[in-house]
């Protein structure tokens, strides 16, 4: 059955659509943090809440609300007044944390991050965008144009005139051996380069608070807030993508951009991923100015969906009314904490790093800095041989292991998937 899939998989869909494994997966079906393969095999689901399901498979009050509105209406989202749209965009406009704040709904990440880009160009009348080196923003022609993981980003002809700032990672290059001053201070002063040349007129600079498919990785505290003040001297717009790092995944904070919550809340915000639960909604979050000022019609026919909003509504109920942030604070910190005991006596991890349940092992060849892709994806198969679902990423070398599972998460899982983690990464040593 799945070779077969395979076979039909390559024949029809593009080279460049990525799957996991030697032998991928047909997920079939899932229930809480666990997934079924076509064969009947189970799966403890490590990274499906950075892909779809933040909250948990198959979760009841998202079905119901999902199939009961699906079998009322599903009609236009804009247009006619779309009730469970005006409710999420309220929450969602109050949780944000942005002053007088408007929201718009898309269909994915990608289309709120190229939303984000029209709106800042529009407003600042200029096509200049700064970028982190490492990131990535969505497949979209203007979101490859912003995305600084070269593997990622398919052509170099974008709309935009981008330049790609140091700041988002320094595990190799020539900040590599820097103190967290010492890298603040140089990034600082590339910021201050970059907008020399620019003359100022930059439209806005885009980052994630922890990059995510660039392999899990964090600025120094009080980084961003730098930049933040240098920008808004210039009244450079600053757009936070909490695609990865939103809804309380990290644990501490609610949003990404809270972590370097001197600077206060971003002009836009970014959203997508599970807020649906699997629903594909996406969106910007803007105050009322800076997203008012198109001067023309623009609306999208699926995003805001009356189903896709359903689920959104029912979704932020439970996670908020089960606090899912505090378990992803406490469950995710016990499993940081125990997978760096296992690093600590496992030569090819270089580092475990991470915030709540967004965890990242890097791996590099034992007795050397240099990264280990091909050991990442031994782990991967090996953990996938054992039940175990996770996800890889990290710049052009994808030596990355990344951990994200759905936020309810409990804390025997958690335990469960350390411990197939744990053998995988000493085979691998
Ligand atoms: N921004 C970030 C930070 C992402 O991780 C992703 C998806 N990996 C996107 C944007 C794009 O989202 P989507 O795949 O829904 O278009």
């Amino acid at each position: 059955m799945t070779p077969d899939l395979h076979a039909r998989h390559r024949a029809v869909l593009p080279e460049w659509l990525a799957l996991y494994y030697d032998r991928p997966i047909e997920i079939t079906h899932g229930e809480g943090r666990q997934v079924w393969d076509a064969d009947g095999k189970q799966y403890l689901d490590f990274f499906g809440g950075i892909l779809t399901t933040m909250t948990a498979h198959a979760l009841p009050e998202v079905t119901k609300a999902v199939s009961e509105q699906a079998s009322r209406i599903v009609h236009s989202s804009t247009l006619y007044l779309n009730r469970p749209m005006v409710e999420l965009a309220e929450r969602v406009a109050k949780l944000s944390g942005i002053p007088d704040a408007r929201v718009f709904f898309t269909t994915s990440g990608t289309e709120a991050n190229d939303t984000a880009l029209l709106l800042a160009t529009a407003y600042r009348r200029s096509n200049q965008i700064l970028a982190m080196r490492n990131s990535y923003h969505g497949r979209s022609f203007s979101a490859v144009g912003i995305t600084g993981n070269r593997g990622w980003s398919p052509t170099s002809l974008s709309p935009l005139q981008t330049l790609y700032v140091h700041g988002g990672v320094r595990t190799r290059g020539p900040y590599a051996h820097l103190s967290d001053a010492e890298f603040t201070e140089a990034c600082v002063a590339d910021l201050r380069d970059m907008l020399g040349q620019t003359r100022g007129n930059v439209a806005a600079l885009i980052a994630e608070p922890i990059q995510g498919v660039g392999g899990f990785t964090s600025p120094p505290d009080g980084l961003y807030a730098r930049f933040r003040q240098i920008l808004a001297e210039h009244g450079i717009l600053w757009i936070s993508d909490e695609v990865q790092t939103g809804w309380g995944r990290t644990g501490e904070h609610f949003w990404g951009w809270q972590a370097h919550a001197a600077s206060g809340p971003p002009d836009l915000l970014t959203f997508a991923k599970g807020i649906g639960n699997g629903m594909s909604i996406g969106g910007v979050v803007a105050r009322a100015e800076v997203m008012n000022c198109l001067d023309a019609n623009s609306i999208s026919t699926f995003g805001g969906s009356p189903v896709t909003m359903a689920a959104g509504l029912a979704n932020l109920s439970y996670l908020l009314e089960h606090d899912l942030q505090g378990n992803a604070r406490r469950v995710g910190g016990l499993l940081i904490e125990r997978l760096r005991a296992i690093g600590a006596s496992t030569p090819c991890v270089r580092e475990v790093r991470g915030r709540g349940l967004m965890i990242g092992i890097e791996l590099v060849r034992p007795g050397t800095d240099e990264a280990h892709p091909d050991a990442a994806t031994a782990v991967l198969e090996e953990c996938r041989e054992h039940g175990l679902l996770i996800g890889k990423g990290g710049g052009h070398s994808t030596s990355v292991l990344r951990i994200a599972p759905p936020l309810t998460l409990t804390v025997a899982e958690a335990e469960q998937g350390a411990a197939i983690l744990e053998r995988a990464l000493r085979n691998a040593s």
